[in-house]
């Protein structure tokens, strides 16, 4: 079989594999991005059911305001005016909830709005809250690619605050149980665990939503299709269906991807865009040592969850602007510890931005935790590009039993909710594991953990010197993540700053 050639191969067609392949085909680079699925672009997936276009793993993004970052990469990409979006309410992006209280508490977006907002809801409490909000922002100067500076390399080994663990430092601030709930309350967003997740990635993630918020109107497939659109056009290639089983080394050099289907890709330069873990399991040259691979294999990964898909009835269940999180008491840590008696502790609801929208919502997505271990039963059963198995009717019986326990749970805050639903379609964290990749439908990747930092980082260069990673594995998640983590890749091969300066200068004009 013929082999193809390329400058640079790509392992992956999420977001972080993607916009390597944007930055790098800009510069000339003739690119080839390798997808295992036949839809492009990850976690960037949609899907439709009942004509409802649903988002697989994007529902809101920070950092898309004029003169953030996002907004700014977007802008030099030459596609942020096409991208179709919906702020969401300033005066509360996120609502938190607790059972059997009607009051609800709101993280809004600008610092100052933020600040004046809880101070209102828990007047005794400024200090507490200032001093939030200052740890946050003092955080997040000390990671200037975040914020497209230049600067030290991030992620320096003896940053003290990498060791900073997030629900000790909210507890400190305050003995007011509401207010250390709602002060939590993102660590949904980074499946955060109490005695693990650092203070770093909490400040990270919150800031970017508090800097600005929005929805992807008809779904976040519209990122994908435009950076594909613009590789394309850069004469490089996105290609579907080519599951990467082998990267093969020679002379202490990658030489080529080899897929399931037989095909061999030839590059000079490999960026993994996807989790570490199986890449190394695809890599037989013994120049990774073993205590490399060791070290990877032993990281444990974030927890994964259950997806209600829901349909509603016309003109029934009233557009929400906000994002909303439900917890049965005032431990925001807790749902992650469920116990088959207690689920769903809490659970987040969101609902799909649609440009033909009313007042009503066409659909929405409401999330709890699920750990993989729940999926043993039916864990050698696949339902991917390849494979297609028959799950049998106890799994089916499985997602009922526990949609409706999930129904049940939204019912305290939606009392209507089941007259209002039309239908719905179940995920589970084998659904993530197969449309994803990872080995256990993992959320958002590997678990940071602060109780020994270094072990949980993965850096950009491999001891195989053409190989790189890139993705949410790297440093952190999400779009805003993802995107910086393709900056710092590409910087590998572009040199520090370049990319930087580029995406400074495209946004003078
Ligand atoms: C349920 C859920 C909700 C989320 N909500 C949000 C949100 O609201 N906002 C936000 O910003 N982020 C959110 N995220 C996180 C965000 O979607 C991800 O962090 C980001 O999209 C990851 O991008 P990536 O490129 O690193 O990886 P992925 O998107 O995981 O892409 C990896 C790609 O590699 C492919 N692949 C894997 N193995 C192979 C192989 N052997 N050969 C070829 N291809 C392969 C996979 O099929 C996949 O397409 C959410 C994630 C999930 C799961």
């Amino acid at each position: 079989m013929q082999s193809e050639m390329y400058d640079v191969v790509i392992v992956g067609s999420g977001l972080g594999g993607l916009l390597c392949a944007n930055f790098l085909s800009n510069e000339g680079y003739s690119v080839c991005v390798l997808e295992k699925n036949r839809q492009l672009g990850g976690s960037l997936q949609t899907f439709v059911r009942d004509r409802c276009i649903f988002d697989t793993g994007v529902h809101y993004v920070g950092g898309l305001e004029k003169g953030q970052a996002l907004h700014k990469i977007f802008t030099y990409l030459g596609f942020m005016h096409k991208l179709k979006l919906q702020p969401l309410n300033e005066e509360g992006f996120d609502r938190t909830y607790f059972e059997g209280e009607e009051k609800f508490y709101v993280q809004s977006i600008g610092y100052d709005r933020f600040v004046k907002n809880l101070i209102a809801d828990f007047p005794n409490e400024a200090l507490a809250i200032n001093t939030y909000v200052d740890t946050i922002q003092h955080i997040v100067k000390q990671f200037p690619l975040y914020n497209l500076e230049h600067g030290a390399s991030d992620f320096i080994s003896d940053m003290p605050m990498l060791s900073i663990n997030a629900a000790q430092f909210i507890n400190t601030l305050t003995q007011d149980l509401r207010l250390r709930a709602v002060l939590a309350t993102p660590n949904v967003l980074y499946a955060g665990e109490a005695d693990k997740s650092p203070l770093y990635m909490h400040a990270l993630v919150i800031n970017t939503y508090i800097l600005s918020s929005h929805r992807f109107v008809d779904g976040s497939s519209q990122l994908e299709r435009l950076i594909t659109k613009n590789i394309r056009n850069n004469k490089s290639k996105v290609i579907n269906r080519a599951k990467v089983v082998k990267l093969e080394v020679e002379d202490e050099q990658m030489t080529k991807a080899i897929l399931q289907d037989g095909r061999e890709i030839e590059g000079k330069l490999f960026i993994s865009a996807i989790h570490p873990s199986p890449t190394l399991d695809m890599i037989s040259s013994n120049m990774i040592r073993k205590s490399y691979r060791n070290r990877i294999k032993s990281l444990e990964n974030t927890a994964s969850c259950f997806i209600l898909n829901l349909v509603f009835k016309k003109n029934t269940f009233p557009y929400k602007d906000h994002n909303i999180y439900h917890m049965s008491g005032h431990d925001a840590w807790g749902a992650i510890n469920y116990t088959q008696e207690n689920w769903p502790h809490s659970f987040a609801f969101y609902c799909c931005a649609h440009s033909k929208a009313t007042e009503y919502a066409e659909n929405g997505i409401a999330i709890a935790y699920m750990r993989y271990d729940e999926m043993k039963e039916w864990e050698n059963t696949y339902n991917t590009t390849s494979e297609e198995d028959d799950r049998g009717e106890a799994y089916q019986k499985f997602k009922v039993e526990k949609a409706e326990k999930l129904l049940d749970r939204m019912e305290k805050l939606f009392p209507n909710i089941r007259e209002q639903l039309h239908s719905y379609y179940a995920s589970t964290p084998l659904t993530y594991r197969d449309y994803i990749g990872t080995h256990d439908g993992s959320l958002y990747g590997i678990l940071k953990d602060c109780n020994d930092p270094i072990k949980s980082f993965v850096a950009v260069k491999t001891k195989i010197p053409n190989l790189l990673m890139t993705g949410q594995n790297l440093h952190t998640h999400g779009v805003y993540g993802v995107a910086i983590a393709a900056i710092k890749t590409c910087s590998e091969i572009l040199g520090h700053g370049y990319l930087i300066d580029k995406i400074q200068l495209a946004n003078e004009e």
